[in-house]
């Protein structure tokens, strides 16, 4: 795992060995958030250690969707509401046995009996008394997939959506669902200085690769995709295998639409 990097004030961003998965941690220096910890038990315990560090305590936690990696929790981040979108945490609920099988080769029992406990949040904001953070739940990706949006600091945490590494992955719930979640995101994303996205690089406005940029790359594959024709993404030439086969279950869902 990576040091954290600041990419707003009080917002510090974790990079896990595996896949480039991000933790978030939000903080106003009294209250503190973590969003979607993970992966390793070495780097959960990273992050345990860079809250004790800091002499912060976990108010809050939430997780963008009902995948494995990124249901995790550890016990030094304390018993304290793990919350998500009513969607994904009866996601989450229905599938709680094949999260934690999932996890078996990588995250040891004592750590796995955590995963997946989350809690189902209605509401619009998160409720607590940090800085403000504004749930966007849409479809793409997976059910009940919950951005976070902080507006103060004009930060958007998107879950696994507008990486610069992943391509969208539209296999579980299709293409117009993933479709109907950019445009969510959208005027988010419009606004926001920074985006942190659940596996690759943060993208910061000033910069080629800004967030306005991710979502419009989203797009074009998307768009390339439901043509049906050849799809030219730079996040193809450089993939691996396993997102070679993701693009190859986009088209079969793709063609099913
Ligand atoms: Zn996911």
């Amino acid at each position: 795992m990576t040091d954290p990097i600041e990419v707003a004030p009080g917002v510090l961003v974790f990079t896990s060995a595996t896949m480039c998965t991000t933790s978030t941690l939000v903080t106003d220096g009294r209250r503190t958030l973590l969003v979607d910890p993970a992966w390793h038990a070495d780097e959960l315990a990273r992050i345990a250690d860079e809250l004790a560090e800091r002499a912060l305590q976990v108010d809050l936690g939430w997780a963008t969707h009902a995948h494995r990696d990124h249901v995790l929790w550890h016990p030094r981040f304390g018993e304290v509401p793990r919350l998500a979108t009513p969607a994904a945490a009866a996601d989450a609920a229905a599938h709680l046995s094949e999260i934690r099988i999932a996890l078996e080769s990588t995250v040891p029992a004592e750590l796995r009996a955590y995963a997946g406990e989350v809690t189902a949040y209605d509401g619009v904001r998160l409720p607590w008394s940090g800085p403000v953070a504004e749930v966007v739940a849409h479809h793409a990706h997976a059910p009940g997939h919950g951005g976070l949006w902080l507006p103060e600091l004009r930060v958007l945490i998107v879950g696994d959506m507008l990486s610069e590494q992943e391509i969208p992955l539209c296999s579980e719930t299709g293409i117009a669902a993933y479709g109907a979640g950019l445009n969510r995101l959208a005027p988010y994303v419009a606004q926001a200085r920074v985006l942190i996205p659940g596996h690759g690089v943060p993208a910061l406005t000033g910069t080629a690769d800004d967030p306005v940029s991710r979502l419009a790359a989203d797009r074009v594959y998307l768009d390339a995709l439901t043509a049906g024709g050849p799809v030219t993404d730079l996040r193809l030439d450089r993939a691996s295998e396993w997102l070679l086969g993701e693009h190859a279950a986009n088209r079969a869902s793709a063609g099913r639409a």
